[in-house]
Formats: C-alpha cells, sequence, structure tokens
C-alpha cells in the first residue's frame, strides 16, 4: 500500500508526494459508488461540516455517478432522513439515496422468504416493513426483530421474549449499544439485544447494519457495480470503515467525528485514505 503522509524535504519527496495526491485523485474520480455516512461525516448537529455540502453538489453532478447516505439508526423512516438531509445540506436529496439498517432488515427478509414478523420498532420502523409488503403480527411470526424502539414498552420485550423461548428465531437491525444525541448517549439496539439475550439465553440469529456488509452488497447488485467501483466516507473506524474492509470497497476516514488518527493502531483497521474534511478532498478533486 502506498505511504499517506511523506516529510517533504528534497526534490525526490516531493515529487513522491505529488504522485501521492495524483493517485489518490485518480481513485476517488474512478468511482462509480459515493456512500457517506451521516453523523460525524456529513453532519453534526444539525450542520454540514466542512466541504460537506460542495462535494455531496460536486460527485451529484458527476455523470454515471450515485451518492448515497447510510444510517444504522432503525428509529426513522427514509423520508424522514431525506428531509433532514436535504434541509441541512441545502441540496435536494431523493429518497432512493437514503439506506438505512431497515433497508438491510428488509432485504434480508425478502432474500429468506419471511413474510411476517413480530417487530420491536417505531410506527415509522413498523410502517416501512408494511411499505414493503411485510405483514406484521402478534400471532405465530415467522421471526422476531429488533430495532432502535424509541417507543419501547415493557409488554413489547415480553412478548418478543415469549416468542423466542418458544423457538423463534431473532435478527437485529444494528449492533450500536448507545446512540449519540445533545442530551448524551441513550440505550439503543445493541443495549436491547443484551437485555433480550439474558432473558432468553438466546444470541440474535443475524445482525445487520454497519460493520455487516450486506447493505454494501446490496447496493453493488442494485447499481450492477463491482466493489473496486465504490468508496465509503466515514468517521467510525469499527463501523463504517469496517464495512467497506468487509465487502472489498475503497475507505476513507474523515476525522470529523469519533475516531481519531491514533484510534487506526488501537483498532487495527486501515483506511485506504485518511481526511482532515471535506474541504481537503475538493481541495485534492480541484488540483
Ligand atoms: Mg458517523
Amino acid at each position: 500500500m502506498e505511504n499517506k503522509w511523506w516529510l517533504i524535504e528534497d526534490e525526490e519527496t516531493l515529487h513522491k508526494a505529488r504522485i501521492s495526491n495524483n493517485y489518490k485523485k485518480k481513485v476517488l474520480l474512478q468511482k462509480k459508488l459515493y456512500i457517506f455516512d451521516q453523523d460525524g461525516t456529513t453532519y453534526l448537529d444539525f450542520k454540514p461540516l466542512p466541504g460537506a455540502r460542495e462535494i455531496v453538489a460536486y460527485l451529484m453532478k458527476k455523470s454515471k455517478s450515485y451518492v448515497v447516505f447510510i444510517s444504522n439508526n432503525s428509529s426513522k423512516s427514509t423520508y424522514t432522513y431525506q428531509k433532514k438531509l436535504s434541509s441541512i445540506l441545502d441540496i435536494s436529496i431523493s429518497e432512493n439515496q437514503i439506506y438505512t439498517s431497515t433497508l438491510a432488515t428488509i432485504q434480508y427478509l425478502k432474500l429468506n422468504g419471511i413474510n411476517s414478523v413480530y417487530a420491536v420498532g417505531t410506527p415509522d420502523f413498523e410502517k416501512e416493513l408494511m411499505n414493503h409488503g411485510i405483514e406484521l403480527t402478534e400471532e405465530n411470526p415467522e421471526l422476531v426483530i429488533v430495532a432502535f424502539d424509541t417507543t419501547l414498552t415493557y409488554e413489547k420485550l415480553k412478548k418478543a421474549c415469549l416468542f423466542i423461548r418458544n423457538g423463534i428465531e431473532y435478527v437485529a437491525t444494528h449492533p450500536d449499544k448507545v446512540c449519540p444525541t445533545q442530551e448524551g448517549y441513550i440505550p439503543d439496539t445493541g443495549s436491547f439485544i443484551a437485555l433480550i439475550e439474558t432473558a432468553t439465553d438466546v444470541k440474535p440469529k443475524k445482525i445487520l447494519g454497519k460493520p455487516n456488509p450486506d447493505l454494501i452488497n446490496f447496493l453493488l447488485d442494485k447499481f450492477n457495480l463491482s466493489p473496486s467501483d465504490a468508496i465509503i466516507f466515514g468517521d467510525r473506524l469499527y463501523t463504517d470503515i469496517l464495512m467497506g474492509k468487509n465487502s472489498n470497497i475503497t475507505t476513507a476516514l474523515m476525522l470529523t467525528g469519533e475516531s481519531k488518527i491514533k484510534d487506526i493502531e488501537r483498532y487495527g483497521i486501515i483506511p485506504d485514505f485518511v481526511f482532515i474534511n471535506f474541504e481537503e478532498v475538493l481541495q485534492l478533486l480541484r488540483s
């Protein structure tokens, strides 16, 4: 793999540094599918991160390219995300540019021929399942699904656990234990899984969402592309970057969110590129 940083002290090193930037630019421009993480990568606290709006606009204009946004949050619908992103970026983002762990779950249900489920999820989540032809039932479901249910009740947990104790398998939309909010970290799906696992002694059959590569593989299939055609920009090494590595696409760590340079060694997850922010990417593309 090529070096990412060069100490420029002579002509030869300067030449190598130029090659390095040219190489990065070439790789970036060759891609056809640009996958963006949202929080910490594209925006933070409802504000676009430096260069994010410009890079999204730039890539959406690039011919034969797709720009999509992914999220592990299964509590909100695609429509909610489409509205939020369009308003933050001040760019018209369409619903078919948004891919959440809910869609990864729906895809999983379809691939496995599952038509009826018991869902521990928000009304938004339930509606999205129904829109894709999945029946919600409280009697003899084929599967139990655990999502980021911000409307969770004891009754729902009880029902889910009784189904699981009776031998019905369960899958979770994503593994995140907590979700960052302006109030602080709040319990997310990973914490619900821990509770259900404690109560039933059964592990989930599958956990979708990042870092599971299914969603990226689904996107590659959908757009008829190969892994070398895609790049993911994300701020978390152990979710975004790991997901990219799990699906063999190019990975770019953005230092605008959670992961810092020192974490690369700590986690042993090495991104192909590291950028301070999208202004650096834009500068590279325009050089
Ligand atoms: Mg993020």
